[in-house]
């Protein structure tokens, strides 16, 4: 009896510590719109505190020079960031209703995502790895857009933007626009891939599926240590052109890489 009293008595203090330090955070956070610019970014924040802004900030630009090299991006805007704090408030701020979505990015030059903390989310990722990867989305935009602009002539100029994400829709890979945010952002653990390969999808499969986000890191893993990490922009621009740039079938590509992922983990 006193042994169940005693484990009910540390349960209230768990629960009263966490929805103490809940209270703490939500009274001593940045309430208003903050602005926090470093050398390449914009960062628009409230909800959290300076010092997780400065973090954000800090690991934004360590980062920002191993990406646009690895990817070969030319020259980039100023980016703009926003973070919220809830996913009620990035629903509204993104306009994407009823979503579950943690970040988004918009354009080349802009992006969303949500601070996740043990207070507003079950089991929160690491909202670092999130802003790297919606960073990777902007990079890989930058680089299609611009590849686009030299190969546009005058008379199409006027309606770049629609035949521009006509192309970007239709053409470019979704798992390959994922798989190389989650490898730049370092988003990979063992147990998702074994989880994600045992639904044995094919890349055509994962274009519509969530499980790219378990094996993306993978696909990419793969690539640069089969061909060489100078392979990954030359995908990028031939809109992910297998037989071009690597020399093997999609169907080749797929059995390689299943097979690799069965040694690695
Ligand atoms: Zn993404």
């Amino acid at each position: 009896m006193k042994k169940i009293r005693n484990i009910l008595l540390i349960f209230v203090c768990i629960i009263s510590f966490f929805f103490g330090a809940k209270v703490i955070r939500t009274v001593s956070v940045e309430d208003k719109v903050t602005e926090l610019r470093s050398d390449h970014f914009l960062i628009s924040y409230y909800g959290i505190y300076k010092n997780e802004a400065q973090n954000i900030a800090s690991s934004l630009e360590s980062n920002y020079n191993r990406i646009r090299t690895d990817l070969n991006d030319p020259n980039h805007k100023t980016i703009r960031v926003f973070v919220y704090p809830t996913q009620k408030d990035f629903n509204k701020g993104t306009g994407l209703l009823n979503s579950v979505a943690i970040g988004t990015s918009r354009g080349p030059n802009e992006f969303h995502f949500i601070w996740t903390t043990w207070f507003n989310s079950i089991f929160p990722n690491d909202p670092i790895k999130t802003a790297i990867h919606e960073f990777t989305h902007c990079v890989q935009l930058n680089i299609l857009i611009s590849e686009a602009q030299k190969v546009t002539t005058i008379r199409e100029q006027g309606e770049f933007n629609d035949i521009f994400e006509e192309k970007f829709h239709n053409e470019y890979p979704q798992w390959f626009w994922e798989a190389i945010c989650d490898y730049e952002a370092g988003i990979v653990n063992n147990i998702s891939v074994k989880y994600g390969m045992g639904k044995n999808l094919t890349l055509q499969e994962l274009n519509k599926s969530n499980q790219i986000y378990n094996v993306g890191f993978t696909i990419i893993e793969y690539i640069v240590e089969t061909w060489g990490k100078e392979k990954i922009p030359m995908l990028i621009t031939s809109y992910v052109d297998f037989e071009k740039v690597l020399n093997v079938s999609e169907p080749e590509f797929e059995k390689g890489w299943i097979e690799f992922v069965r040694e690695r983990y």
